[in-house]
């Protein structure tokens, strides 16, 4: 298990170093997960083949501004292959080539591995048609073609597959290339490139057999830099390296261009299942089945000398959004140079500078690209001799930040329509506003220590402690701390408050730290399985590091990766306005933010709750744009600040009489908290939890008693306070639950101990009576967890209306109210007809529905996820996306079955998915009325049903 996380962690690493320096120079995390194709572009058909794709066809010809293709062609030629073919047709500067098409690769795959004949020569057709196009040929020695090969997958996966470049080059060509050039060191330079790529990317030998032969050379010739090398050296160097290939593979280097095209080609193919595209397909649900196609074209040399260059950019600051150019340039140096890192490159300002005329060119051309994609642009650009060619335009990954920015200007250039606009930001990532961010810079400048499962999203540093306490009492001597603890408890809700972050090593994305986390707004990081904690000794160990209290540690609660040590943060705008802590006038980003959900809201059907249990946090929900709490959960109300005493005293009682006495003790607490939440929501409707979780979770620890108890006797401290820890442990052991998911929770609860649901309902009623005296209307909405039996509602059921009758009498104000229950146990949604007999209202709880549909304990679904996700047994975490096909049938049953019963039934879903996207997407479509999500989350829902309801709409 461990070897397998630290395998995975690994590919996971090589990911962003392998991906292209375009990328490379934004926040990597955030264009890493901008990166991921929208929902709706990966379950729409709209770029289906269209009628230019014609059966039987494998090559697509583009150039000399025609082509086969066109951009609506993405499945069929990737979406490279799709653009170069767009700007061929729109006259732009492309140098020629041909795609060979997905459909291709995958026909390769299902042949192991071979093309058949007749698609071979529909690829030799083509380079006859480039040759002749270029006024060149293959192993010409006056004038040879030369080629690069690429991948271009319907997704754009950055950097994730192979490429070659200068194909063509073999011992006649490379003096073609020289007496072309009348440049002896770049054709040498070029062929031992030419040889390093093939030969380790191609014939897979490590990359470092050639590195070695190179500095060998560079040695004996006295050489300091690649460049001080000359044509002679460069000679010799392309002879050891054929000598690397003749030792490693025990054949002479390919000397035929067609050998090489078909090597370079299959090695493109292969790359579509090399680790680091497994994983990056994983991670933005990237489909395994597409394949990718593979681009052929005519190479353009942005180092031929000081007149030529190369470069990457964008039409706008995919970080800010901001409208300006932006990209870097090399002069005299060919793709990989820019992207390797090696050189660092100019600003693209400069280039203004020192080739005005192709400056100007390019910055019309993307301009151009710009508005016929109307959507932000990533291109590559090589200048050949102050010629400029266009190598790639795609639509640039982007920040959220960016992503709003972009949205909202591109309404106020009329360029796009609101309605687009909203289709132009993914929801998810709108979290990414609201969460603290690290400096960029200073982010990349530490390695990942590990990772674990990205439970809240949002930017923590802080000193480590172990425990609840030592936070508290760190954070009010004014330090910044992060928690960190083998997993967490409901006690430890303290110190979650006061943390930067909480970082777990076990538990998964909807243990109890995960809820609470995002709840809050806190990062966490969850199930880092990697870490060893000490709770005890205050040290936790990752990968034989050893970090202790008081050492700094940072995550990134959106990516899950953890580092060790410190790194500056600067706080979300949006959070300071929403909060009151700065005026919408003062923040350009809220304002557009809100812009953007003003649009969304009226695009949606689904309405839109959140899960708060607090008035603060029921407060920022409805800032947020909640209408009304989908789900309070009255027991985390027990956590605050001197009641979990009381509520130990509850559970205490071994007669109903103690028990009713601590009741009374927590009955007006619970009660001002109503009140505070009733009044938060002005009016809009809440939906009150019983007390869900089983009881001993409120108590100390079994092993942790006893050690106390041990330590005590062992010094002799006898007395009162010693047998108080002893009934305690006894109690303990009473409660002691094999199964607690399983186990005496929720209804089962509220009927054997009827007095809970009285008092807690009694709470809810005199708040409502209070607020109907003072002139707010309210209408509580009480609701009963894990019913499965219809006999269970109707028990608790009675009780409810009992008391509702209670206090009215006693207040004298009459009130309305609603019962329902949460379906969340297979059984109810199955007998939903009969339990909608009692209940007005079902409200979703997926978290259990699918911990009990799987059988898979929500706490201790991190031991296995990951090698399940690995292995593809389960493509995503069905607890963090809803399962459709499983999970979601129960879900549609039960709203079939519940209406047919209740036509007037209220449905809502209140579980973790109600915040996620993808399964937002799926409650729109089961008809529900709204979701719940955590308040942080709300504008997440807001967008992400607005997607669903306009992805419906055009027919997915
Ligand atoms: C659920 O099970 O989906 C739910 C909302 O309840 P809880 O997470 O509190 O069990
Ligand atoms: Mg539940």
């Amino acid at each position: 298990m461990a070897k397998k996380q630290v395998k995975r962690a690994k590919t996971k690493k090589a990911a962003p170093a392998a991906r292209r320096a375009s990328a490379a120079r934004r926040p990597a995390a955030a264009a890493r997960r901008s990166a991921r194709p929208s929902a709706s572009a990966k379950r729409g058909g709209a770029s289906a083949r269209t009628a230019k794709a014609k059966a039987g066809k494998y090559v697509y010809f583009f150039g000399n501004g025609k082509a086969d293709g066109d951009r609506t062609m993405r499945d069929l030629l990737g979406g490279k292959g799709a653009n170069l073919a767009e700007m061929t047709n729109a006259g732009l500067p492309v140098p020629p080539g041909f795609t060979i098409t997905t459909a291709a690769c995958n026909l390769w795959y299902a042949n192991n591995g071979r093309l058949p004949a007749e698609i071979e020569r529909e690829m030799e057709e083509n380079v006859r048609k480039l040759e002749k196009l270029a006024g060149a040929q293959f192993g010409s020695v006056t004038n040879p073609l030369l080629v690069s090969v690429r991948s271009g997958a319907k997704f754009s996966m950055p950097g994730m597959m192979d490429t070659i470049l200068n194909l063509g080059l073999n011992d006649q060509a490379v003096e073609g290339l020289k007496a072309r050039t009348n440049n002896g060191r770049f054709a040498y330079d070029s062929y031992r490139r030419f040889i390093q790529m093939y030969g380790s990317v191609v014939l897979e030998i490590p990359k470092e057999r050639f590195e070695h032969e190179f500095e060998a050379v560079k040695a004996e010739r006295g050489a300091k830099t690649d460049t001080d090398l000359d044509e002679e050296g460069l000679r010799q160097v392309v002879e050891r390296f054929k000598g690397v290939v003749l030792a490693e593979t025990g054949k002479e280097f390919p000397q035929d261009p067609f050998v090489q095209l078909r090597g370079a080609r299959d090695a493109v193919f292969r790359s579509w299942n090399n680790e680091r595209a497994k994983t990056y397909r994983r991670l933005y649900e990237i489909p395994d089945h597409i394949g990718t196609a593979v681009n052929v074209q005519l190479m353009v040399f942005g180092n031929t000398g000081d007149r030529s260059a190369t470069g990457v950019g964008f039409t706008r600051n995919p970080a800010t959004g901001a409208n300006e150019f932006f990209g870097e340039f090399l002069v005299n140096a060919q793709g990989e140079d820019v992207v390797a890192g090696i050189r660092t490159p100019q600003p693209i300002a400069e280039l203004e500078k020192v080739m005005p005329k192709a400056y100007r060119e390019l910055r019309q051309i993307t301009k151009r690209l710009e508005r016929h994609y109307r959507d932000i642009q990533d291109f590559e650009f090589t200048i050949q001799d102050e010629k400029l060619y266009m190598l790639q335009t795609r639509n640039g990954k982007r920040t959220g930040y960016a992503a709003v920015v972009i949205a909202t200007d591109f309404v106020k250039e009329k360029l796009r329509t609101p309605r687009e606009a909203l289709l132009l930001v993914e929801p998810a990532a709108l979290s990414q506003l609201l969460a603290p961010v690290f400096d960029p810079k200073e982010w990349a400048k530490l390695p990942v220590a590990t990772r674990g499962l990205p439970a809240s999203p949002g930017a923590a540093s802080g000193q480590v402690v172990f425990t609840a306490d030592e936070a508290v009492a760190w954070s009010q001597q004014g330090r910044k701390v992060l928690l960190v603890r083998k997993e967490t408890v409901p006690d430890d809700i303290h110190g979650m408050e006061v943390a930067e972050g909480v970082l777990t090593a076990t538990g998964g994305m909807t243990s109890h730290a995960a809820v609470v986390g995002r709840q809050m707004g806190k990062p966490s990081v969850v199930g880092a399985g990697e870490i060893q904690v000490n709770e005890r000794e205050r040290y936790f160990t990752v990968n034989g590091r050893t970090v202790r209290e008081g050492d700094w540690v940072s995550f990134d609660g959106l990516t899950g990766e953890v580092k060790i040590g410190q790194v500056a943060t600067n706080p979300s705008e949006i959070l300071q306005v929403v909060s009151g802590r700065m005026k919408p006038e003062e923040s350009d980003i809220y304002r557009r933010f809100n812009q953007l959900l003003t649009w969304a809201d009226r695009e949606r059907k689904l309405e839109i709750r959140a899960n708060a249990d607090m008035p603060d946090q029921a407060a920022l929900a409805y800032a947020f744009g909640a209408k009304g709490i989908g789900l309070c959960r009255t027991e985390h109300m027990f956590f605050g600040e001197g009641r979990i005493e009381k509520v130990q005293r509850m559970i205490l009682a071994d007669n109903e009489a103690d028990r009713r006495t601590a009741l009374a003790e927590l009955l007006p607490l619970q009660r001002d908290d109503f009140y505070g939440v009733f009044k938060a929501m002005k009016g809009q409707p809440v939906t009150i939890r019983m007390i869900d979780p089983p009881l001993h979770e409120f108590l100390p620890k079994r092993e942790e008693l006893m050690v106390e108890i041990a330590r005590m006797e062992a010094t002799g401290r006898t007395g009162p306070e010693l047998e108080e820890k002893k009934r305690l442990l006894a109690r303990v052991e009473q409660l002691h639950e094999f199964n607690p998911m399983l186990g005496h929770r929720g209804v089962r609860l509220g009927i054997t101990y009827p007095e809970i649901t009285e008092m807690q309902a009694r709470a809810i009623f005199e708040a409502t009576a209070q607020l109907v005296k003072e002139g707010i209307k309210v209408v509580p909405e009480v609701m009963i967890p894990l019913v499965g039996v219809v006999r269970e509602l109707r028990d608790q059921k009675a009780i409810v209306d009992r008391v509702a009758q209670e206090v009215m009498k006693e207040k004298g104000v009459r009130f309305k109210y609603l019962v329902g229950t949460m379906i969340e146990v297979p059984r109810g949604a199955i007998t939903a007809d009969e339990i909608a007999k009692e209940a007005q209202f079902f409200s979703f709880g997926t978290n259990d529905l699918t911990q009990l549909t799987f059988g898979y304990s929500r706490d201790d679904v991190g031991k296995f996820l990951a090698i399940y996700q690995e292995r593809k047994i389960l493509e995503r975490d069905p607890f963090q996306s809803i399962d459709t096909t499983g999970v979601g049938q129960l879900v549609e049953m039960a709203v079939e079955r519940g209406r047919k019963t209740r036509p007037d039934i209220k449905l809502g879903v209140c579980g973790e998915h109600g915040g996620d996207p993808s399964s937002i997407h799926f409650f729109h479509k089961a008809g529900l009325d709204y979701v719940s999500a955590s308040p942080y989350r709300v504008p997440v829902a807001r967008l992400a049903a607005a997607h669903a309801a306009l992805s419906v709409k055009v027919g997915d």
